[in-house]
């Protein structure tokens, strides 16, 4: 048998922070303080400031897998956590700021979490789960620029103080680097666990031209949270390949988003679609005063983005391309761009690929299964739950029994969407398996409902649900919130749905409201939604 003459080195973080002190040292991280002010770092200050603290925290008693719980927005600490906790042998737990206190000091108890790096902000948040925990240290990122109290340990000083000539803590590929919980829509979160060799290769995925098409000369500002799913992986694609970040840090309501556009002209943007719900409302509302650095391109996903959003963004100058992914595959599972066979499509046609959720990443499986567990044709009419597999697809949950309805018998993870895939293998998503609604026998997709409500001239904000129907088993509600000094009647709404829904699965009610609820990752909250009105 012949064998590979190829070396056995494991896939490792270590080496994208390497690289990047050494070929990037003057690549720019800019981090928006909590009084707006910018702060600048280089790529030489990360790459020296990532080693000091894992030479801390080794230090300060770290041994090989333990947890240590990042609280912060996006800025120059996080990202140092992002490299430096690994490099030092440690797993990065990013804990979600926006859960209630109770969760968050479940989420950090299940993960057994050993230290904390918190930012000086937070920690009215941090007081009110303190006493459930038993952090060995807290360390506090001095991110307002106010003196740390002297029951914390500073970040700086921490750094400032580490012992020098750090080296890597030896590991395998397949040691883990970082976690992060499901925001747990059903029952307790769930921690999925990253290991090198997952991030690497996801890393690398991801930064292909035909998916983000990202290159050195770009600017990238990740809106999405660094505390939630890895930041789509961005964090380790633009270290990669020395590309300036932008943070935002606290700031995430529009207005400061686009001031922060102005002054720092990111080319590449990513976020939830209701962070761009509410910022195209500013750019309808005054175009002369607000604009869209030229040519930007914006990765949306962790939601349907509704066409009509799209056009409206196209309006505005920026390239808009939707993703689909999940905490459980790292979490890029799929990107939509233009295939060969569809450059000289027409604008409809191109605007209605962006629409869907793209085409499956490479190096992963996907596949759409039928209840019965049957796979189903692509022909963009059979639905089925996408299901996945590949090396940056989680096997299991952290520290819980194996659940059998989250993975199939030979080895997919059922991530609970619906969807439906087209002959060039453009996916789209019906609807989350929760969510559906079921009328009368048949199905109605919440998602195209929403769209088409989003596409009504009147219309800011959509959700559509499910609500128990003696006759029917359930009955679709629209929950519609009107841009302001716009009306549409129920009446208006439903002829305006009748263009392409059958009568039957036209809504019967429809509420009123100020705004739709959010969960921490800024998606529509539908579980409320069915509390309130499902009763
Ligand atoms: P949660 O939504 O509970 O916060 P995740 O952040 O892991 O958890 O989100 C994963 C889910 O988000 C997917 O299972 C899917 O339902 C939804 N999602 C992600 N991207 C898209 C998209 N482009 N279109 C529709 N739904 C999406």
């Amino acid at each position: 048998m012949i064998r590979s003459t190829m070396q056995r080195a494991p896939l490792s973080i270590n080496q994208l922070l390497e690289r990047a002190g050494r070929l990037f040292p003057d690549s720019e991280i800019v981090s928006r303080r909590p009084d707006k002010s910018l702060v600048r770092h280089s790529f030489s200050d990360f790459y020296r400031r990532s080693r000091q603290l894992a030479s801390a925290l080794l230090a300060a008693g770290l041994q090989k897998g333990d947890r240590v719980a990042t609280l912060s927005w996006n800025h120059y600490a996080h990202l140092e956590c992002y490299f430096g906790i690994p490099a030092a042998g440690g797993v990065m737990h990013t804990l979600n700021l926006r859960l209630a206190p109770d969760e968050i000091a479940w989420i950090a108890n299940h993960a057994k979490d050993r230290f904390l790096i918190i930012d000086d902000i937070l920690l009215p948040l941090y007081e009110q789960f303190r006493a459930k925990l038993p952090f060995e240290q807290v360390i506090v990122v001095p991110f307002s620029g106010a003196k740390v109290g002297d029951s914390f340990v500073d970040y700086e000083a921490f750094l400032a103080g580490a012992p020098a000539g750090f080296d890597y803590v030896a590991h395998e590929e397949d040691d883990p680097i970082s976690m992060c919980y499901t925001s747990g829509t059903t029952g307790r979160p769930k921690g999925v666990v990253y290991s090198h060799r997952s991030t690497v290769i996801h890393t690398l995925m991801a930064n292909q031209p035909d998916h983000w098409g990202l290159s050195a000369k770009d600017r990238v500002l990740p809106v999405t949270p660094m505390f939630h799913a890895n930041c789509w992986g961005i964090p380790y694609c633009c270290v990669m390949l020395g590309i300036k970040l932008i943070f935002p840090g606290p700031h995430l309501h529009p207005e400061d988003l686009l001031a922060l556009f102005a002054a720092e002209k990111p080319t590449y943007v990513l976020g939830v679609p209701t962070i761009w719900l509410t910022m195209a409302q500013l750019l309808e509302s005054n175009p002369e005063k607000y604009k869209l650095p030229e040519g930007v391109r914006m990765l949306v996903g962790g939601a349907a983005m509704p066409e009509s959003l799209i056009r409206t963004y196209l309006k505005h100058g920026a390239a808009v391309a939707q993703g689909w992914g999940m905490t459980e595959t790292s979490p890029v599972g799929s990107i939509a761009y233009l295939k060969p066979e569809l450059q000289g499509a027409s604008e409809d046609e191109r605007v209605a690929r962006f629409a869907t959720a793209g085409v499956p990443a490479p190096i992963m499986d996907l596949r759409i299964v039928d209840d019965e567990g049957r796979e189903q044709p692509w022909d963009n009419k059979a639905v089925g739950e996408i299901q996945v597999r590949g090396p940056f697809i989680t096997g299991s949950y952290h520290d819980v029994p194996q659940e059998p309805e989250k993975f199939t018998a030979d080895g997919w993870l059922r991530t609970g969407d619906v969807a439906a895939i087209d002959a060039h293998g453009y996916i789209r998503i019906a609807d989350r398996t929760k969510d559906l609604i079921k009328s009368g026998g048949e199905w109605i997709s919440s998602v195209d409902m929403e769209n088409l409500l989003m596409a009504h001239p009147s219309v800011q904000e959509a959700a559509v649900i499910a609500i128990p129907d003696p006759k029917w088993s359930e009955r679709p509600l629209a929950c519609v919130v009107l841009k302001p000094g716009r009306t549409a009647t129920a009446e208006e709404l439903r002829l305006h749905l009748a263009v392409k829904f059958a009568k039957w699965q036209l809504p019967d009610r429809f509420e009123y409201l100020d705004a739709i609820p959010r969960t921490s990752t800024g998606k529509f909250w539908k579980v409320k939604l069915r509390e309130r009105f499902g009763a």
